[in-house]
């Protein structure tokens, strides 16, 4: 069976975690801060904050503005199910809004969805490739959309308008007009989970680059403490000579990354740029290339004059078949011995959000892409061979099920 995407699993990753144990100190600690010093300089933002998930890192940048009930936050339907659920563990209204041909959220469509309630826009970077940020974050500023923004708390106040939180979970490394993500909006949150290009095992990290009039430094302190119960001593500040004593300043979560988490990402992310991505975009090159040429295949979207993707999910889709025979297509390349998978179901298609009033024939651009797409293996470390035979098993199984139709 060829896999989907097996982590890589360097000797040295293994040597580290070894170093970690022997160290003495197995949580947050000075490789954490490293590993956020690393990811900073890697993408120029003004300061990182690491935590256990992406998941975690939504959340916290959601209380951290404030959004409570009665808000609304504006959500692509063609995402993970974390980049709304966190929305409604705030108590706020995700606003699902629907995408491009790209699989990235309609701009059109976040016009319609702003409200005076609106308070946070989260676009999805999809596969890994960028959304039109320069669209939306001017969007934000316009005169009209911010006069009708309505600023409840300290930080509403001083930002003013609507907040763009990008779910980058997918899209470490890739670029929009020369810049990494991480600096692209107010603030991005990575995925460092295990079937992510760069993984922690599981982890994820805030990239804050909020505007000036925010000290980014500061939030970076104030998130630390809300990630850590509130606690305004971490343990390693603790450990020191007579520094036992502590505060608790709020009710806060337990959201820390730990050092040996740190330790795996402190040595992906060394290879990442000379390795890690031009591997990633060799096996996209080859999919395409073999695709191209195949009348019935929509090769996606991952280099473009403006943006480069970071090669996280071959999205391929097959013109003009339906959801079902998408099902069949799978199921003959499973028979065939290759992992294959769909990103996403749209979330009104889960009973969750079916139950919460969504109804994906409000969707028809997502529901049209999910219904025909099929997402290829794509893990460093896949070999030549193993290319040919996912290629040749995804290509003999769309033309059995296109010839039946
Ligand atoms: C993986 C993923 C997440 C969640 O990441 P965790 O680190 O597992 O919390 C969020 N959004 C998208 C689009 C993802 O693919």
């Amino acid at each position: 069976m060829i896999p989907f995407s097996p982590p890589k699993i360097y000797p040295e990753l293994i040597d580290e975690i070894v170093n970690v144990l022997k160290s003495g100190w197995i949580t947050t600690g000075p490789r954490t801060k490293q590993f956020e010093k690393d990811i900073t300089n890697y993408c120029e933002n003004k300061a990182t904050l690491c935590l256990n998930s992406a998941t975690a890192g939504l959340e916290i940048m959601l209380r951290w503005y404030g959004v409570k009930k009665g808000d609304e936050v504006i959500v692509p339907v063609y995402t993970y199910c974390a980049s709304a659920n966190v929305v409604v563990h705030c108590g706020a209204t995700p606003i699902l809004v629907d995408v491009e041909n790209d699989f990235n959220i309609s701009l059109d469509a976040i016009k319609k969805a702003i409200t005076p309630k609106t308070k946070v826009i989260i676009p999805v970077d999809f596969s890994g490739f960028p959304c039109n940020y320069d669209e939306i974050n001017e969007l934000v500023n316009l005169p009209e959309i911010k006069k009708l923004f309505v600023p409840n708390t300290e930080e509403q106040k001083k930002l003013n308008r609507i907040l763009v939180l990008s779910d980058a979970a997918h899209s470490f490394g890739a670029t929009y007009k020369g810049k990494k993500t991480g600096t692209l909006t107010d603030a991005s949150v990575f995925s460092f989970h295990a079937v992510k290009n760069l993984t922690t095992a599981e982890g994820g990290a805030i990239a804050l680059n909020l505007p000036d009039v925010f000290d980014n430094k500061e939030i970076y302190n104030t998130l630390c403490i809300k990630s850590l119960h509130g606690q305004n001593k971490d343990a390693l500040a603790k450990t020191q000579k007579g520094n036992w004593r502590y505060d608790i300043v709020e009710a806060g979560f337990k959201y820390n990354m730990s050092d040996l988490h740190a330790a795996l990402g402190l040595i992906e992310l060394k290879y990442y740029e000379k390795e890690t991505l031009p591997a990633r975009k060799h096996i996209f090159d080859y999919y395409t290339k073999e695709f191209s040429n195949h009348a019935w295949a929509e090769i996606p979207a991952y280099e473009t004059e403006n943006k480069t993707s970071s090669y996280h999910v071959y999205a391929l889709r097959i013109k003009n078949i339906s959801e079902s025979q998408r099902d069949l297509i799978i199921q003959k390349i499973f028979d065939k011995d290759v992992s294959v998978n769909v990103h996403f179901q749209p979330l009104p298609i889960l009973s969750f959000y079916k139950k919460l009033g969504y109804d994906i024939k409000n969707y028809p651009v997502a529901f049209n892409n999910y219904s025909r797409e099929i997402s290829l293996p794509v893990f460093y470390g896949i070999t030549a061979e193993q290319l040919k035979t996912v290629t040749n098993v995804v290509i003999s199984s769309v033309e059995e099920v296109l010839k039946n139709a």
